[in-house]
């Protein structure tokens, strides 16, 4: 697929073939131009040359059909990774990749392993939603469509920001797939000046911040992006956020086991969060390298001390492990 065009090549056309060419891919989610038969046949053949819709995909499944994972091949032969998941509530949440591998290199994490290729345009973010999409329209309810998206797939979404946001604008447009902004989130490993400017963007989207230590000589052994973005910089960042937006920050939190769980680091975190209008998001950390995932009892006791401290948990439910779609595992191998 590439959509990236589509201006240039209906740039003399008036401007209901606009709506109708959204409509036909965002609505009707056509994958050959050949199904739009409100255009005329030249303008379907251009676009088709110019703009193919069919996305060369290829899918996994778990064993309960609740995680579906697909490996997209790009028009450059790199591949992505993207996640469907359903959840009993009947949300359907597609997780999205915002760049072709990662440059940040956490030490847990898959993505990082594979180093950094390329960033991905707005085509082929919004593609692998589209993907889905039409997925799901074939195999379910007709009531059944992607209701969240989340950018916590492959790399760092504020290494891409005007990409992300295009696309961002594009999936919650009423011409596009009309998903509500606050069921759009995007994850971050803190990368302070993409926080800024999201505060500034009046979306109400979410944010979500990676924080998993609560101090810099933890987290820089974790995360080494935090070099360059001190704690004490990165709580100020957030502070600012949530005063300009009003918004909930979701806050996550890998637990690690005998690395990042113990119960004064606890203590820390909740220290270090306390008061401010945050959830903490535990997450059991998917095994990559020599991380180990922490006990549920070690989990519990973490999630008791911030209780205890006044600080809104949840914890994170985890989704298709077996076929490498949890979070952290994506690598297109
Ligand atoms: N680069 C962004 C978004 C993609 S990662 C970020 O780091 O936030 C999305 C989430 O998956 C992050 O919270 C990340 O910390 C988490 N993650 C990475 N490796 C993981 C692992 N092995 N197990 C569980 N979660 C992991
Ligand atoms: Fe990149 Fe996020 Fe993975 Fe870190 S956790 S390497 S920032 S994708």
């Amino acid at each position: 697929m590439n959509i990236d065009k589509l201006s240039e090549i209906l740039s003399d056309q008036p401007a209901y073939r606009f709506k109708q060419v959204y409509k036909a891919i965002w609505q009707d989610l056509i994958d050959n131009f050949d199904q739009a038969t409100t255009l005329p046949k030249e303008l379907r053949q251009k676009l088709n040359d110019n703009c193919p819709l069919n996305i060369n995909g290829e899918l996994f499944k778990t064993d309960d059909k609740k995680t579906l994972k697909a490996l997209l091949t790009l028009g450059d032969e790199n591949k992505i990774e993207t996640v469907l998941m359903m959840h009993n509530d009947g949300r359907h949440t597609v997780c999205v990749s915002a760049q072709v591998g990662c440059a940040l290199r956490c030490g847990f994490c898959a993505t990082g392993e594979m180093g950094f290729k390329r960033n991905l345009t707005v085509g082929e973010i919004t593609e692998q939603v589209l993907f889905f999409a039409r997925y799901i329209k074939k195999n379910y309810e007709p009531d059944d469509r992607v209701s969240n998206v989340v950018f916590m797939g492959m790399g760092e979404p504020f290494l891409n920001y005007q990409n992300v946001m295009s696309a961002i604008r594009l999936l919650n447009s009423e011409d596009g797939l009309g998903i509500g902004a606050r069921k759009i989130s995007i994850s971050t490993s803190g990368i302070i000046e993409g926080i800024k400017k999201l505060s500034k963007e009046g979306l109400q989207v979410n944010l979500a911040l990676s924080l998993h230590a609560p101090n810099d000589k933890m987290r820089q052994k974790l995360m080494p992006i935090s070099k360059k973005y001190p704690l004490k910089k990165l709580i100020s960042a957030l502070d600012d956020y949530i005063q300009k937006t009003s918004r909930q920050v979701m806050i996550e939190y890998l637990l690690i086991k005998g690395i990042n769980d113990w119960p004064e680091t606890a203590q820390e975190l909740a220290d270090l969060l306390q008061g401010k209008l945050v959830v903490v998001n535990l997450i059991a950390c998917n095994p990559v390298g020599d991380n180990k995932p922490s006990p549920e009892a070690v989990i519990k006791k973490f999630k008791h001390i911030l209780e205890r401290n006044g600080v809104v948990v949840t914890q994170r439910y985890r989704f298709g492990r077996e076929i490498d779609a949890a979070c952290g595992q994506l690598a297109a191998k």
